[in-house]
């Protein structure tokens, strides 16, 4: 961390050099473009400049600036107000799936959209932020949960560049986001690895290596949003491959906030991961009562184990993180609520200890066949069963609860399974 805090600080200091030279520099360059007779940068111009394999500070400061002269023609917001170093993080409550829009100085990323019933709810989002126009859309990958929103947001704001992995769905929504953007006339960009973009004073990169080998989740694009000193992990859905292929890249991965991949899914957030990328904070964007169990308990209990703070959008709703560069503060505060999604989900660490119990218990209830009657407390949303002292079945929703007398056999006949807490 602390080499690595050392870059930053270059870095830092060259934005402030950069700072006093900008406003000439985008004169000129402005200077250039009306002369040429070109009144606004059309959609992907710059593309092959902008996107700089290099550390932001040493990057050529031509290729940003270029990058941000086109930028500053196509935004209102930032004219009046002196450039801030703020950056705006808002994970956007979408119910199962995600959105993330990135906000500095009147610059907007939009990271995943939801899915169909959220898509108006994150158009109307954005147009509360100020949104006039998108610098950047990204689609992590093609499921419904992350582009149906991402749909939406094109039929309404002028985007100027759209990112995505380099495959394709089958599905009617992707072939809805690829017309919406060709009606923008923005083509499909596929992002390589290492490459940084600039948003208004904050900057991205580029993560992830695309890998035909890998399903759609494990193809997400994870990106590095950096402002100042503070740093902010998204990996789209990324399960354990994808996860691998981020650590053997030997990118930076270190990071304040952290959007816990596949909303918080155990496929996801493994121990090799949370080692390098060590946040401060975990985002968690999920539905409340979702039918995956979302966030998953062992997900839960690494982030507890590492005391990093948890904020999640199934309990507290939309998220706001503001970044000066130096820190960063949460609104709602973190909620530190590690309960997984499905209150029937047992965390390893218990699981374990209760094998040994198994097989004591094992030898005491083999007197009761799994044949005899007795009552059963069921879960009909997770299709486990309980013991009615069971602490789980306190939990179970009303609506999802039903008492059951019968035989463990028949239940197993039904397709429900034992709690793994109790052990029916
Ligand atoms: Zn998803
Ligand atoms: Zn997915």
């Amino acid at each position: 961390m602390t080499e690595n805090k050392y870059l930053l600080q270059k870095a830092s200091n060259f934005k402030r050099i950069f700072a006093r030279f900008f406003p000439v520099l985008t004169a000129l360059i402005l200077a250039g473009l009306l002369m040429t007779g070109c009144s606004g940068a059309s959609p992907g111009s710059g593309q092959d400049t902008s996107a700089v394999s290099l550390l932001p500070d040493q990057s050529e400061p031509d290729a940003h600036l270029r990058e941000s002269a086109a930028n500053e023609s196509n935004s209102g917001a930032s004219g009046d107000a002196a450039a801030d170093n703020i950056l705006r993080f808002h994970v956007i409550d979408v119910g199962q799936g995600l959105s993330v829009l990135a906000e500095s100085d009147g610059h907007f990323l939009l990271y995943d959209g939801g899915d169909r019933s959220a898509s108006s709810a994150v158009v109307a989002y954005l147009k509360k932020q100020g949104v006039k126009s998108l610098d950047y859309i990204i689609a992590s990958h093609y499921d419904a949960d992350h582009i149906n929103g991402l749909v939406g947001a094109l039929n309404v704001f002028p985007v100027q560049r759209i990112m995505g992995p380099g495959y394709e769905a089958s599905s009617k929504v992707y072939q809805s986001l690829i017309s919406a953007a060709e009606s923008q006339g923005l083509a499909m960009e596929h992002p390589e690895q290492g490459n940084y973009y600039r948003l208004g004073n904050a900057s991205f990169q580029i993560l992830s290596q695309d890998d035909s080998s890998r399903d759609g989740n494990n193809r997400s694009i994870a990106i590095m949003l950096i402002n100042g000193n503070n740093r902010f992990l998204l990996t789209g859905d990324n399960e354990s491959s994808g996860e691998e292929a981020l650590l053997s890249s030997g990118l930076d991965l270190s990071c304040d906030v952290y959007v816990a991949g596949h909303h918080g899914s155990a496929s996801s957030t493994s121990w090799d991961l949370l080692g390098k990328a060590v946040p401060e904070y975990a985002v968690i964007s999920c539905g409340t009562g979702n039918s995956y169990g979302h966030p998953h308990a062992e997900t839960m209990e690494k982030l507890e184990a590492m005391e990093i703070q948890v904020l999640r959008t199934d309990l507290q709703g939309d998220l706001l993180l503001v970044s000066d560069g130096t820190s960063v503060t949460c609104t709602p505060a973190p909620c530190n609520n590690y309960t997984p999604g499905d209150p029937d989900d047992i965390p390893p660490s218990l699981q374990s200890s209760e094998v040994a119990d198994e097989d004591n218990s094992a030898v005491q209830s083999s007197g009761t066949s799994s044949e005899q009657e007795q009552s059963y407390v069921l879960n009909t949303n997770t299709r486990k069963f309980h013991l009615p002292s069971c602490s789980s079945a306190e939990d179970i929703l009303p609506a999802n609860r039903q008492d059951y007398t019968g035989t463990r056999d028949e239940l197993i006949a039904q397709g429900y399974a034992p709690c793994g807490r109790c052990k029916p």
